[in-house]
């Protein structure tokens, strides 16, 4: 199919450079969507609405749910004691060793961790022999934000996500957004004291179906997430997870029963690259995601496209090869458009040619469902119906159109489309 997109779009958006949840870098769509999350949840609005919402500035602020970063969040109790003790809890996944050593179970990094030290993570710390979190409810960043940007495009599109994160990271990407979150110590960042029960309130307050962690890396805040999840169910609210998917096998299967849907980033699909340039292993991400899959939990899949590291022909067809074979066709594939980041300041923004030749590539492999994401504007980011080829929701940026769906089903063929589509 020929792509065509509106420039005009690319440079409205663009500068949101996707994920990052920084104010100064929050995009005029993504603004608009915030102005009213209520709106925003809308699915239902005229074409005409939806593309003048796609193409202009946006006209006001977000006061009130812009929730903060950094700064103490206003809506969660002032609580910067130095006393952590609020805190902490115990580990969840931790192995006791002798003399008081600990072996953390929770990511495959499986560090071993002497008495008074940490784990590579910076967030967990042995105590005596006993492990430790230590950002249970130690929130550093709490937004509003679609659930497109996510991206989440087969999960209650149009509707916005509660989305929350702590310091600290088990991997340490060199293309990170949120390098300024995800590679700090707890303390080293101001944080505010949100436990689960305000969490699964707050979201209810700001009428968001679903609670993301994001921005950061959810694993490492395991228990935190676990008990926001029970939280936010017990009053009829999702939870999604943004995750690197770096994680061992019996916490993630546990983690599936907890929540409702779990997007992937896979960074690359070579070893080579995990160990350069994620400190990471594709392996362990792959087995995660063929775990996700078999315990039938919601699933989409981020590959970010970085000129010369991760772009190659032969790498995108195996990919899709891999994804087909192992997870099936109608897992959403999401080509990401990369912008010099952190430690990858000297490579420029991925060509759109790039991505349409990933997209091309995996199309052609079978998968049904294959998107294009920052790049505002572009066709691939609507989604088609695999039987009948028309839209069946329609999207500009973090704006949704109108959805084509009955029940779950393409109105013009009622081909059944894959995904989570009602609150
Ligand atoms: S979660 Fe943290 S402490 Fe545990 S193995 Fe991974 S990096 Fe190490």
């Amino acid at each position: 199919m020929a792509m065509k997109y509106d420039l005009r779009l690319v440079e409205a958006q663009v500068g949101a450079s996707g994920a990052r949840p920084g104010a100064a870098r929050r995009s005029a769509l993504e603004r608009r969507a915030l102005v009213s999350p209520g709106e925003a949840g809308s699915v239902a609005f005229n074409r005409r609405a939806f593309l003048k919402a796609a193409s202009l500035p946006c006209l006001a602020a977000c006061a009130g749910t812009v929730i903060g970063r950094h700064d103490a969040l206003p809506v969660f109790a002032a609580s910067l004691a130095e006393d952590d003790s609020q805190f902490t809890k115990e580990a969840r996944f931790y192995e006791k060793q002798p003399y008081r050593k600990i072996k953390c179970k929770l990511c495959p990094r499986e560090c071993v961790i002497d008495d008074r030290e940490r784990g590579y993570c910076g967030v967990r710390e042995n105590r005596g022999g006993t492990y430790y979190t230590l950002v249970h409810s130690r929130v550093v960043t709490a937004h509003v934000d679609p659930i497109e940007k996510k991206p989440f495009f087969h999960f209650l599109p149009g509707t916005v996500a509660f989305s929350i994160a702590t310091a600290g990271c088990n991997v340490n990407c060199k293309m990170c957004q949120n390098w300024d979150i995800s590679q700090v110590r707890p303390e080293q960042v101001r944080s505010s004291y949100a436990p689960p029960q305000k969490v699964a309130e707050l979201a209810q307050q700001y009428n968001c179906p679903s609670v993301a962690y994001t921005y950061s890396e959810p694993v490492i805040f395991y228990e935190y997430l676990a008990d926001c999840a029970e939280a936010s169910h017990r009053l009829g609210v999702k939870s999604v997870v943004v995750t690197g998917g770096y994680i061992q096998q019996e916490p993630l299967q546990k983690l599936c029963h907890q929540v409702d849907a779990i997007k992937v980033d896979l960074k690359a699909y070579s070893e080579k690259f995990y160990k350069e340039v994620v400190n990471g292993e594709l392996k362990a991400v792959l087995d995660g995601l063929v775990t996700i899959r078999k315990h039938g939990v919601w699933n989409e899949i981020v590959y970010l496209v970085i000129p010369t590291l991760n772009d190659s022909e032969a790498e995108f067809k195996g990919l899709a090869k891999w994804v087909k074979s192992e997870l099936g066709p109608d897992v959403p594939l999401h080509f990401s458009r990369f912008h010099p980041e952190y430690l990858l300041k000297n490579l420029p923004p991925t060509p759109i040619e790039t991505l349409e030749r990933a997209k091309a590539i995996a199309d052609a492999e079978g998968l049904h469902y294959v998107y294009i994401g920052n790049v505002p504007g572009h066709p691939a980011e609507n989604s088609y119906c695999p039987n009948c080829h028309k839209i069946v929701v329609e999207r500009a940026g973090y704006t949704v159109g109108t959805v084509h769906l009955r029940n779950g089903k393409c109105q013009y063929c009622q081909q059944a489309i894959p995904g989570v589509w009602r609150a």
